[in-house]
């Protein structure tokens, strides 16, 4: 395939439409390049048929099952952006008076509102724009907590070793030190190892659960005492609530501060950029420090009022104001009965899978599981010699995106499969029967799985090369 810039023939453009007969007008010249950018220039149709050509390529929920643990691949309902795409939710202009936007104050009001409810929190922002961001802004907000209680020299965050990579990375980027504790052979938290990890000089601890091997972890709420006894705080991530919304709350097991993945659980997509949003809630205690602006009612009016103690602005205005609107319609969608649903169904469905596999393929815990499952390829690997990463690429030929690989990093060969909600029996089950083929494939035809995909134009690229070196200029 082309690229846009070897297409281009000079002088050719989008033609269509005629000259402007107004006077152009340039409101801002300062800002103008001096130099024209050398952009390609292609007809509508070439633009168009190169666009939709690259689309033909990628793997979209809309192309088939992507089961992609950790990430919560799941279809969302077009409604949601029918109701996002509303001309008074994206003609609102952030600088407007807020008695103007009344109705989208009451959108970012209700779902902050609503989120509460659903993790046990008492207050949120919408401001940070992913996951990671979330997590940053909740660990500043720790920060900023015990600067006012004066305990500076808690430096510490306990971080399990079946982490999310982003915990370890955020904890380092507000300036803390970082203490790994270890999973007991059940996959959970090792409560000895906690014990000994923690002390005077620890701010808090970062955790999720359920955790990335898809295991709620028993001794949750015992996890959560040693943290606060020891004068910490305690973190959930909570960018997969899709086991658990509905059914048990964060805070409720303890935690005092979290964040949520909208483009993971609640309806927006994501994986292609985004945007995302990863809103940050807190208890009570907390909320004084939450970044941004929060909305209040004063006088049978919304407004937005900066938090007394606020750490600033982690972004620009209320955050992807948008991926909120989806959120909330979502939500109500939903209802408390549809939202603690979708929950059921993800656990059944990963369940379901885990055990329809578990004679084959090995779980890397033997044990219910949550919304995702691990499976352990080690005996595949040395009875066959084909890896997690030969069976992953071996499913792209049945139309379905790898599963997570080699991740958490506790378990070796891992597959990580996160079916979602939103998937029929008929699907799971074409999925099981191509990994139970794959099975076979690497038993008999070894060669074949190890140079999978067949069916793409690109099978194996150099994925650490790319990320390290990325040609990203033409
Ligand atoms: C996806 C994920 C994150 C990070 O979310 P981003 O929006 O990608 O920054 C953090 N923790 C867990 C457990 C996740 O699955």
């Amino acid at each position: 395939m082309k690229l846009l810039n070897e297409e281009s023939v000079k002088g050719r453009s989008l033609s269509l439409i005629g000259k402007c007969d107004v006077e152009e007008y340039i409101p801002y010249s300062r800002f103008l390049r001096d130099e024209v950018p050398e952009l390609p220039q292609v007809s509508e149709v070439t633009l168009s048929r190169h666009f939709s050509a690259l689309e033909r390529r990628s793997h979209g929920v809309n192309n088939g099952f992507y089961p992609l643990g950790s990430c919560t691949m799941k279809y969302n309902p077009a409604v949601d952006e029918e109701i996002a795409a509303f001309e008074g939710f994206t003609g609102a202009h952030p600088l407007q008076d807020d008695s103007e936007v009344q109705g989208s104050l009451q959108v970012i009001k209700d779902l902050e509102d609503r989120l509460s409810a659903i993790t046990g929190m008492d207050a949120f922002t919408l401001q940070p724009a992913a996951g990671a961001h979330g997590e940053f802004t909740g660990l500043l907000m720790i920060k900023a907590y015990l600067e006012s209680i004066g305990e500076t020299e808690r430096n510490k965050i306990i971080v399990p070793d079946s982490a999310h990579g982003t915990n370890p990375a955020s904890a380092a980027m507000a300036g803390f030190n970082i203490v790994n504790v270890p999973s007991g052979p059940d996959g959970c938290v090792d409560l000895e190892a906690l014990r000994q990890a923690v002390g005077s000089d620890v701010a808090g601890l970062m955790l999720t659960n359920p955790n990335t091997v898809g295991l709620f972890d028993k001794n949750i709420l015992e996890i959560t005492r040693i943290i606060h006894e020891a004068g910490g705080l305690c973190y959930y991530d909570g960018a997969n609530l899709n086991a658990v919304m509905g059914i048990v709350r964060p805070g409720d097991m303890g935690f005092d501060v979290m964040h949520l993945n909208l483009h993971k659980t609640f309806a927006a997509p994501h994986g292609g950029g985004g945007p995302g949003s990863g809103p940050v809630g807190c208890k009570e205690f907390l909320a004084e420090f939450l970044p941004g602006s929060h909305v209040e009612e004063k006088d049978g009016a919304l407004v937005r009022v900066r938090p007394a103690k606020s750490i600033g602005d982690m972004r620009s205005f209320d955050g992807n104001f948008l991926v909120a609107v989806k959120a909330l319609s979502y939500i109500w969608m939903l209802g408390a009965e549809g939202v603690k649903e979708a929950s059921q169904n993800a656990v059944l469905n990963a369940n379901y899978m885990r055990v329809k596999l578990s004679d084959i393929y090995t779980p890397a815990y033997d044990t219910t599981c949550m919304h995702e499952f691990v499976l352990n390829l080690q005996k595949l690997k040395a009875e066959t010699g084909c890896s997690a990463l030969d069976a992953a690429k071996g499913l792209i030929d049945y139309g379905i995106h790898p599963p997570t690989m080699y991740f958490p990093l506790i378990v070796h060969e891992a597959l990580m499969i996160e079916p979602t909600e939103t998937e029929t029996k008929e699907t799971l089950d074409e999925a099981i029967n191509a990994l139970r083929e794959i099975y076979d494939k690497a038993y008999n035809d070894p060669e074949y799985l190890k140079e999978a995909p067949h069916s793409t134009v690109i099978g194996r690229p150099d994925e650490v090369a790319a990320a390290r070196h990325p040609i990203v200029h033409w």
